[in-house]
């Protein structure tokens, strides 16, 4: 029984696949039980992933700007509050984020983004909920942002750096969530990582719909792959993909709060 810690079931690729149903279905059959559906926009995304997640028992969601979106003003116009009254409004929301530093693509500015991933922190601190963090090329200023609040709690998601990178993380207290890329040919600086996390602070996500692991690299991903992730982590952690499984599952739980 396998957790997809983090997907985008409203993802237009995803919808293109087939309704959100049918993934949510074909992914339950793979022994994927749980899943967190995460927002990029929360302008045009919160009313259907609060859907989603009302009419599908064990698929939780997100509230967030993705840093690509950082500058728009429509994102913008969800100030601190507004986000903390829609975080509070239901069980189902049990993370904020998507949010971060992502320097890679310059769709909004440096400032827009560190401006709005401070915005997401505060919000975490407000609602006790934890924090989606997405970086890439921002390392550094990540961590320095991060490092000026304590008592904050989350993951950094789709984690494609080195050590040094975990390490910080760890630190604060953090979980490290791999995806896909770990099972890619070229990912060997990726699995040195994997070795400093210890096994209460791994997370196991597809990031669908992209991504996909190895053997369906290339495709469009779906949380049903989130086990090819898993087999192949629990192999470097030199564990049955059971007791993998049922970790991952546990670290879930424990970080977003859920009682089961
Ligand atoms: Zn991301
Ligand atoms: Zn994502």
């Amino acid at each position: 029984m396998w957790i997809d810690s983090h997907c985008h079931l409203s993802h237009p690729a995803i919808k293109e696949k087939g309704e959100p149903l049918l993934i949510i279905n074909a992914a339950k059959k793979a022994g994927v039980t749980s899943m967190l559906n995460v927002c990029c926009r929360m302008s045009e995304e919160i009313d259907t992933l609060l859907d989603i997640s009302n009419n599908n028992d064990n698929v939780w969601c997100s509230i967030g700007t993705h840093p690509h979106d950082a500058g728009l003003a429509e994102e913008k116009a969800f100030d601190k509050s507004k986000i903390v009254k829609i975080a509070n409004s239901s069980d189902k929301i049990i993370a904020i984020g998507e949010s971060g530093l992502d320097y890679y693509y310059d769709n909004s500015t440096p400032q827009e983004q560190q401006q709005s991933f401070r915005k997401h922190i505060e919000v975490c601190l407000e609602t006790d909920l934890p924090l989606i963090v997405h970086t890439r090329d921002a390392e550094q200023d990540t961590i320095d942002i991060m490092r000026e609040y304590s008592d904050l709690t989350g993951v950094m998601h789709c984690f494609s750096s080195h050590q040094s990178l975990a390490e910080k993380a760890l630190d604060m207290g953090f979980y490290i969530s791999f995806s896909g890329i770990v099972t890619f040919k070229k990912a060997d600086a990726l699995r040195d990582a994997v070795k400093i996390v210890p096994l209460d602070r791994v997370l196991i996500e597809t990031d669908a719909p992209f991504l996909a692991p190895v053997p369906y690299r290339g495709k469009v991903n779906e949380p049903a792959y989130v086990s090819k992730i898993g087999e192949f982590l629990a192999d470097i952690y030199g564990l049955e993909a059971e007791k993998f499984a049922k970790i991952t599952t546990d670290n879930f739980y424990r970080l977003f709060n859920i009682n089961k």
